[in-house]
């Protein structure tokens, strides 16, 4: 745009005065014209100031001196006029695409933030959470289960108590580790199958049907049990239960209240599976109470391999040791664990 003129002030860089100027664009140059000044810059050598929300714009000129003008929006009209173009920035700050851009990078960072952030979150109100609220939650976890999927035990009772004292034989040897209350029932489960699970607070379930499939076997039931007693010594039921009601329960372990936890734990229990990581945790455990004993791993492996994958209903309890399909992986560390320990690795 030829002849394009705005009124401005002109500094020249020595005193605080200020020179009333026009500006004109000719060509492609810039004059600036004043009773005292008459300049001429070619448009392409100038440092255009960055158009931002309001305030006066300032051009320093090459030279020191420099140009005021208190009207922005005359100023970028000039501008424009001059054939100054945005920067990148500013381009960016000012579009509606750049507003949908930033909403979804804010959608991913809280995403992220459920994704790392709760689990996190649950280690750490897990430190607060005291013991008792643990075995709330297991005994009504336990009372929701008996209505649902356990029936009572149709062992023989010195049955249970035999492998109740093969248990706690086993822990004696894991010293203070050992201290962690526990206590071991059992239940007949046609629709868990054979199948052991740790609840918050303590109580290890092993289903009939499990003592049955492993022919009661000690070292089997030794195993099994040291994995769920893995999983009662890192607290995971807790976690799990924590994870998924983090930012409703907060509060109410704040103000004491755990009634939202007790509501929402069955359901928890029932529903989510433990991740690899908690596994992992628990089959190390379970090794550690095995190779105390003097049992060897291996007979996990064999466990895994011919209890756990025929397991029917694997699905129906989630943190169930059987609950998926054993991998590949999970039955070779009980192997290395064995080979390592230097026992045969044929059971
Ligand atoms: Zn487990």
């Amino acid at each position: 745009m030829e002849g394009a003129s705005l009124p401005a002030h002109y500094f020249d860089g020595h005193g605080a005065r200020a020179w009333p100027v026009v500006l004109t664009r000719e060509q492609s140059h810039l004059r600036i014209t004043g009773d005292t000044v008459g300049l001429r810059f070619a448009l392409n050598k100038l440092d255009w100031p960055e158009r931002t929300r309001g305030g006066a714009r300032v051009m320093e000129l090459p030279g020191g001196a420099s140009i005021e003008c208190c009207d922005a929006l005359a100023w970028d009209a000039f501008a424009r006029a001059c054939g100054q173009r945005d920067s990148w920035v500013v381009r960016l700050q000012q579009s509606a695409s750049t507003a949908i851009v930033s909403l979804f990078i804010l959608l991913l960072l809280l995403g992220a933030a459920y994704l790392w952030g709760i689990p996190l979150a649950a280690r750490i109100i897990l430190v607060f959470v005291p013991s008792s609220v643990d075995r709330a939650i297991g005994a009504a976890t336990l009372r929701s289960l008996d209505q649902i999927v356990l029936q009572p035990s149709a062992l023989p009772k010195a049955q249970r108590g035999v492998l109740r004292a093969v248990f706690e034989q086993a822990l004696a040897h894991q010293g203070d580790a050992a201290q962690i209350t526990h206590q071991v029932e059992f239940r007949h489960s046609p629709l868990i199958g054979p199948n052991a699970f740790a609840l918050p607070g303590g109580t290890i379930i092993v289903t009939d049907e499990l003592v049955r499939a492993t022919q009661a076997d000690p070292a089997t039931f030794v195993g099994v049990l040291g994995h769920e007693f893995g999983h009662l010594q890192a607290r995971h039921g807790m976690r799990l239960v924590l994870q998924a009601s983090v930012v409703g329960v907060l509060s109410g372990i704040l103000i004491g209240d755990v009634s939202s936890l007790l509501a929402v734990a069955p359901a928890v229990l029932g529903q989510a599976a433990y991740s690899r990581t908690f596994e992992r945790e628990a089959d190390r455990e379970s090794v550690r109470v095995l190779l105390g004993a003097g049992l060897s791993p291996v007979i996990m492996a064999t466990f895994f391999t011919k209890i756990a994958t025929r397991s029917q209903r694997m699905d129906s309890l989630g943190i169930a040791i059987a609950s998926h399909p054993a991998d590949a992986q999970r039955i070779q560390f009980f192997l290395d664990m064995a080979r390592k320990a230097g026992f045969p690795l044929q059971p």
